[in-house]
């Protein structure tokens, strides 16, 4: 596995390779890998002739307030689980994605202003822009990224298309603990007593997939009972839960075929993200 710190020199190695018919598959992260991150690099491994990693904690999606000093980062035990499976690790810095004169930045329109983008303000600008760039360095065939992150997903296809960007975006699914908390970089951050208290979000999206199962439709009695589920925890703080058109994004009162259930809640001082596709 080849690590490669600089924009322009991956860039150049890419078009190389491009030159010869290779197939591009790229994992975009912020690294602190666990085997969430693990799947979708693999299977950018079964599905392309080279992979790339990108391990970049991208300063433009966090807020002032916001953990980016402290997100947690272990380079080389990344390094360590990734190098079997990736060809190519690109760790860029802050001043190589982020010159002093930079000035450009990419929005998805109102699919960056709801959701996780109400309590994270301008989060969804600073993704679409650095995926936007990353795409300009490793120009991938194929681009792997997380159900676990649904709105993210969402606005990197949106992006793609409306973009014209002629890279596939593939969306791989949530991998879980075994309780059935979804895997996060910032699951470290949880106390013993919030880890096990974290399985809550988990607990109420199979709640409302067993309501919706038995026949309740009205999305406001799902939400509804999901609140009244996770407030039974102490260490429990509802950011939002809402019930949506997986492509749009948009809020639907009535469930008919598809839905997808999301929330984001506080575990103590823990913000975290989950969700669930709903068939009916
Ligand atoms: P991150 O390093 O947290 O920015 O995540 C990098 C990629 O891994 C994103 O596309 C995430 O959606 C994806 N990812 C994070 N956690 C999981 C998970 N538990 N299961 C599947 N994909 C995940």
């Amino acid at each position: 596995m080849k690590i490669i710190s600089s924009p322009r020199l991956l860039q150049k190695e890419i078009i190389r390779l491009k030159k010869k018919g290779k197939v591009i598959g790229f994992v975009p992260t912020m690294g602190y890998f666990h085997e969430g991150h693990l799947s979708l690099i693999r299977r950018a491994r079964e599905d392309c002739d080279i992979v790339v990693v990108s391990i970049f904690v991208n300063p433009l999606q966090f807020g002032p307030k916001e953990d980016l000093k402290g997100y947690p980062r272990n380079i080389k035990k990344d390094i360590s689980l990734c190098r079997n499976y990736a060809d190519i690790l690109f760790c860029p810095n802050v001043k190589a994605m982020y010159p002093d004169d930079f000035l450009t930045e990419v929005k998805v329109g109102r699919l960056g202003d709801i959701l996780c983008g109400v309590s994270r303000p301008g989060h969804f600008k600073g993704v679409s822009t650095v995926v936007n760039k990353l795409f300009n360095i490793v120009l991938p065939d194929k681009a792997y990224f997380g159900q676990k992150d649904a709105q993210q997903a969402a606005i990197i296809k949106k992006m793609a298309c409306d973009l014209n960007m002629p890279v596939e975006i593939q969306v791989l699914p949530i991998v879980r603990e075994y309780d059935g908390l979804a895997m996060s970089s910032r699951n470290v951050y949880l106390s013993y007593t919030e880890r096990k208290e974290a399985v809550v979000l988990y607990k109420s999206l199979i709640l409302a997939k067993d309501l919706i199962k038995d026949g309740v439709v009205d999305c406001a009695k799902v939400i509804a009972r999901m609140r009244s589920y996770i407030l039974k925890t102490k260490s429990a703080k509802i950011d939002y839960i809402r019930i949506i058109e997986p492509k749009t994004l948009v809020a639907i009162k009535k469930i008919k075929r598809e839905a997808l259930v999301l929330l984001a809640v506080f575990i103590g001082k823990t913000r975290l993200i989950d969700n669930i596709l709903i068939k009916r």
